[in-house]
């Protein structure tokens, strides 16, 4: 078979590594803790079920869906935007639904980037947005992220030939993985920077709600101009226990947007219609289920931060995300103390340099595992004597 180059060079996808390594522990009978991937563990809350059984009756329901989403839900995803940041969209030109904020992440690349275009985007960084652009045929150059500069992209560093020549800066806060956040004044400086050198930013945002401490993290649209060059992704994955159903939402310029969504329609053809009813009723409904699921995952941080720092790792405690992002002492890799970890302990961590370069020397581990298999995890890794 002659395939594609794009597939043939595709790096293997980090966590169906992960996962081959938990089923063989399993299969041996080993119970496997892991602190891996960040999925929701608490199930969708009970609104929002009652609302796709009773969608899910509805004949209107069984039809093709349209690409863009439901009027409601466009609607919805501005009223819920204008109430969580104030600042408004207009639904029909602004918002857009997603299959997953994933899918519209990977197809942005499709709007935005010709065969040798450049993009950029940080390292670490979640996988997707390079993959995106190497699927549309681009480049990424990445922008080293470190301790030091908490995370974030020293933009005043990027060469004025490179910045020229950009297409899409591609960022993400809180972080994923390294639970960083942004503040206002560093969505100033993005959104002048990008407008200086005529390059859109794709704000990829899904922890906006998942926060600790009483912490609010940002939209880049509480930045005045972000508009005229921004789009951010969003998603009821991470906020609403959603993961599952794939529904995802892109607002803000009103050129990117309808790019998008003509890329999409031209490709998909929507969301089932009875989970954008789900969507709407988890934006629409009441929202206590944020607090309460912010508070169970502080306390597994909380506990996760003591045992990796018995195990003498360095950790800044995250005030969003769903990760501990813990630097490793020196002389051993990400994917060294990984394996070890799981070999030893049967406790699975994310290795960081599966985020890139920079992420060497850390390991990711989500909060969001059930609290009893927290605590022996915990264990393990405290009694933990190889290490
Ligand atoms: C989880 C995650 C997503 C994907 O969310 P979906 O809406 O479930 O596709 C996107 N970006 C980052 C950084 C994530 O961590």
């Amino acid at each position: 078979m002659k395939l594609a180059k794009r597939v043939e060079e595709l790096p293997p996808y980090l966590f169906a590594q992960i996962s081959k390594v938990i089923a063989a522990k399993k299969a041996q009978g080993i119970d496997v803790i892991t602190f891996g991937i960040g999925d929701p563990d608490l199930p969708t809350p009970p609104n929002i079920l009652d609302r796709l059984h009773r969608a899910s009756d509805d004949p209107a329901n069984h039809r093709y869906p349209e690409s863009e989403g439901l009027p409601e839900l466009r609607q919805a995803i501005s009223g819920w935007y204008e109430r969580r940041f104030e600042t408004s969209f207009d639904p029909e030109r602004e918002c857009l639904a997603l299959i997953g904020s994933k899918e519209g992440i990977a197809h942005m690349a499709l709007t935005l980037i010709d065969p040798g275009d450049v993009a950029l985007a940080t390292d670490p960084g979640y996988p997707v947005y390079e993959i995106g652009t190497m699927f549309a045929g681009g480049v990424t150059i990445k922008l080293p992220l470190t301790r030091e500069s908490e995370w974030k992209p020293d933009l005043d560093a990027i060469p004025e030939d490179l910045a020229a020549k950009a297409k899409v800066l591609w960022l993400n806060y809180p972080n994923n993985p390294t639970a960083a956040v942004a503040d206002v004044a560093f969505f100033e400086k993005v959104v002048a920077w990008a407008k200086e050198y005529d390059v859109s930013i794709c704000h990829d945002n899904p922890y906006c709600d998942v926060a600790y401490d009483g912490y609010r993290p940002m939209s880049i649209f509480q930045v005045p101009g972000a508009r005229d060059v921004a789009i951010e992704f969003n998603s009821w994955s991470k906020i609403y226990n959603m993961t599952g159903w794939r529904i995802g939402m892109a607002v803000g310029n009103g050129e990117l947007v309808d790019a998008l969504m003509r890329v999409k329609s031209n490709i998909d053809s929507g969301i089932p219609q009875a989970i954008q009813e789900m969507a709407i009723e988890a934006v629409e409904g009441p929202q206590d289920v944020i607090d309460e699921h912010n508070a169970i995952y502080q306390r597994r941080r909380d506990r996760i931060v003591e045992a990796v720092r018995k195990m003498g790792l360095e950790v800044d405690p995250p005030k969003a995300s769903l990760y501990v992002w813990a630097k490793l002492p020196d002389g051993i890799t990400s994917g060294d103390f990984a394996a070890r970890l799981i070999d030893e302990c049967a406790v699975v961590v994310t290795p960081g340099r599966g985020y890139g370069l920079n992420g060497e020397g850390y390991v990711r581990l989500s909060v969001t595992t059930p609290d009893d298999q927290v605590e022996e995890g915990c264990q393990r890794m405290e009694d933990w004597k190889g290490f």
